[in-house]
């Protein structure tokens, strides 16, 4: 079974799809990596969902990524005794740690560092960004501060502090909870949300201890303005668009975004763009031309993967999004604009074997109108340099690895195999010419291009690129493969 699309999709399970069935078919529309969003459902639930995928990824051969999404620190006002109050622009309001219900003068917000960060002048911001307030006066148990953009403030709604960096963890005892529960259950990827600092990635590293990578969402303007420092440290990265713009102005986030994607691609680390893609379509079968525009501009800018998330989890037409999706990625790498892009934004070669090869095979299969690059993969280190490259075929990822082969499927353009490591130089050629007809990748006399490293099974080894032709292997037996 192979995908036509190169950018990979990515969809948020949920209640609108949490049935093996429904899952299955947002599978077969085209999904190639499915979140769980850890900020809602329980254990159970997730534990059902990783099954359903599990068995569904068994049935296609095809092997799927499972990404479990942190919902680190929320910070949040308490109760108010009437459930809301409205503040008015010009009034005072004071938050603070005393836990009585709130009213419209005053509110619990029982988190000690945010009053040990702000200053006179700092932005409070409530509700998602919808309110705003500036803090004229504070303790280390209160702030004073006067409503700029007011609204209806009520229970529980969420506190976001811009620009300043919180003496936070961005793990809370449930994340480190959950985090077990999806290391003990196979996630191939672990989100993380609120990182502020490099050194935030260092804890989590340290507890996930090389069971999977981190993907980090980049969500805070404090990450922002070390953005190089924590790309390096990450295996993967997320344009968390949602929380980004509560804290940013709505016209600062294309540009982050496309200045993340450039870092990416220079790094070669893999980066979805993520939320409100398909907004619409929550509600309505069809999307807005402006969302299509958008998901377009990501797969232009040469973005890993897409990213759906109310559409799929809790939406009416979590199916269709994914179609639509699908088909407006399709559509644009069908334009050959998209494709001149992709040359013309291709980052150089740093001086490896690994790189210098992976030029070389993007080369050569262009200039040869080659069906494929196979790359022999351990740790899928070699795999992410060749689609840094960004050919204009799709990269073949054997990997003798499965956590390899599902990490693989958040990639651009790769189309990842588990199988067994090549013997001997033979062996190679053959399991490579006969995986790429199989998966419906390379016809009998079309070339591939192949990537691998002698001695044969070395992680970090790639010295070796073989041009091979592809046998008619339509008499041979499947099974000869496993
Ligand atoms: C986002 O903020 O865009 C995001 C993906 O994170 P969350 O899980 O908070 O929606």
């Amino acid at each position: 079974m192979r995908r036509t699309h190169m950018t990979k999709i990515v969809a948020t399970l949920g209640p609108s799809s949490s049935s093996g069935d429904k899952i299955r078919t947002l599978f077969e529309a085209g999904v190639d990596v499915f979140r769980l969003n850890f900020s809602h459902g329980s254990h159970d639930d997730h534990r059902q969902s990783i099954a359903a995928i599990r068995s569904i990824e068994q049935a296609a051969k095809r092997p799927i990524a499972i990404m479990m999404d942190l919902q680190g620190p929320k910070l949040r006002v308490g109760d108010f005794a009437k459930g809301a109050a409205l503040l008015e622009p010009g009034q005072s309001f004071r938050f603070d740690m005393d836990s009585a219900p709130g009213d419209a003068d005053r509110v619990s917000l029982l988190h000690k560092e945010i009053f040990a960060a702000l200053e006179p002048g700092s932005d409070l911001l409530v509700n998602d960004g919808k309110i705003r307030l500036k803090v004229t006066d504070c303790g280390k148990d209160f702030a004073d501060a006067q409503v700029v953009i007011g609204g209806e403030i009520s229970n529980h709604k969420g506190v976001n502090v811009p620009g300043v960096v919180l003496p936070l963890s961005s793990l809370t005892n449930k994340d480190r909870k959950d985090m077990q529960f999806g290391l003990d259950h196979g996630v191939d990827w672990v989100a993380l949300s609120f990182i502020q600092r490099p050194e935030d990635l260092a804890e989590a590293r340290r507890l996930i201890g090389g069971r999977a990578p981190i993907l980090t969402k980049l969500e805070k303007p404090a990450a922002i303005d070390r953005l190089d420092e924590i790309i390096e440290l990450s295996d993967a990265v997320m344009v968390a668009r949602g929380d980004l713009g509560v804290e940013m102005p709505p016209e600062d986030v294309p540009v982050l975004q496309r200045r993340i994607l450039r870092a990416c691609r220079q790094t070669g680390k893999p980066v979805i763009v993520a939320t409100q893609m398909l907004e619409s379509m929550i509600q309505s079968p069809q999307p807005t031309r402006a969302e299509a525009s958008d998901v377009a501009t990501a797969v232009y800018d040469g973005a890993d993967a897409v990213m759906l998330s109310a559409e799929t989890a809790a939406g009416k037409y979590p199916v269709e999004s994914v179609k639509m999706m699908n088909r407006i990625v399709e559509r644009v790498e069908r334009d050959s604009v998209w494709r001149s892009t992709m040359d013309a934004n291709h980052p150089e070669p740093e001086a490896t074997s690994a790189d210098a090869i992976s030029a070389a095979a993007r080369q050569i299969a262009h200039t040869l109108s080659a069906a494929a690059i196979v790359t022999y993969t351990t740790s899928g280190s070699t795999t992410l340099r060749a689609a840094r490259e960004r050919p204009d075929v799709p990269i073949i990822g054997l990997t003798p690895n499965q956590g390899t082969a599902r990490r693989l499927a958040i990639v651009w353009g790769v189309h990842s195999i588990y199988t067994s490591d090549a013997n001997d130089f033979e062996d190679m050629t053959s399991k490579a010419g006969q995986h790429a007809y199989y998966d419906g990748i390379a016809h009998p006399g079309e070339r591939i291009i192949i990537t691998a490293g002698v001695p044969f099974g070395t992680p970090g080894a790639t010295n070796l690129i073989r041009i091979a032709r592809v046998d008619d292997w339509s008499q041979e037996a499947e099974s000869r493969l496993l």
